[in-house]
This record gives structure tokens, sequence and C-alpha cells, in this order.
């Protein structure tokens, strides 16, 4: 490879010359292309393999084994989802929607004891079955 010309710098990863004033400092070994390259396509990718040990293309298999969705609510969305894990054991567990992982899962503490208990108080609730039907009234709209 011949020496780049003056003002001008390898980048060492698409291996071009590129004038200085595409790298953001004279340390830069990337060009300012390829780091906008870097950040967007595979920077969420490379941050899960790094945090939670996922290897390449792992997040998207199992994304695609839960058909696309939130392991819980089943609802798909626009950015990505959350790395689920076992925060005692570190284990990935699965990818959520935020509110399932940073809500649901938080306030219930981890415990399926508790969800399921929540899961069985919903379907049949107690004063349903020992008052009869009362219904909740909301006043709030009637104060204004
Ligand atoms: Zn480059
Ligand atoms: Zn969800």
């Amino acid at each position: 490879m011949s020496p780049p010309r003056k003002g001008f710098r390898t980048c060492q990863r698409c291996k071009k010359n590129r004038a200085e004033r595409f790298f953001s400092s004279s340390r830069a070994r990337f060009c300012s292309t390829c780091l906008k390259k870097k950040r967007s396509k595979g920077a969420h990718e490379q941050r899960v393999m790094k945090t939670y040990g996922l290897k390449a293309g792992e997040y998207d298999k199992l994304l695609a084994a839960q058909g696309g969705v939130c392991a819980i609510c089943k609802k798909s969305r626009r950015g990505n989802f959350d790395v689920d894990h076992d925060h005692k054991t570190g284990l990935v567990r699965g990818l959520l929607c935020p509110a399932d992982n940073r809500k649901v899962l938080k306030y219930a503490r981890n415990d399926p004891q508790r969800l399921r208990a929540a899961a069985e108080y919903i379907e049949a609730p107690p004063a349903l079955r020992i008052l009869g039907e009362r219904l909740h009234i909301d006043f709030r709209d009637e104060e204004e």
C-alpha cells in the first residue's frame, strides 16, 4: 500500500486514503464514514454481545424464535427489545419489551409465584366471589 499524500490518512477499516477532516482526531484509526456505519448497523448487536455474551446473530435468532414479539405481551415493537436476564445467575432468559422487563418483572421481583398469583387473582377476583358484583364508580370526572 502506498503511503497516503500529505493531509491524508489511511482508514484502518475501509483502507481508503481519506482527508484528515474525515478523522475525528489525529489518533483516530477509522474514518467518519466507517464510524457512522459501525455505530448504526450492528451497534446494538455489538452492545448485546458485549453485555450479555450473545454470539453474532443470536439476538436475531432469539427474536425470530419468539415470533418477533415480546415473550410476555406478544407485541412487536419498532425499537430493540430488552435482553432480559436473571439478575441472580446472570443467565439470559429472553427478549422483552421495556414495559414487561422493567415494570412487570421488576414489580413482581422476578418471583414466578407472585406472577402466577397475580394471574389467578385477575381471573378469579375474591371480591366478586365473596361480595358479588360491586361496581367501582370513578367520581373523579364529576369533580371538575
Ligand atoms: Zn473508513
Ligand atoms: Zn411485552
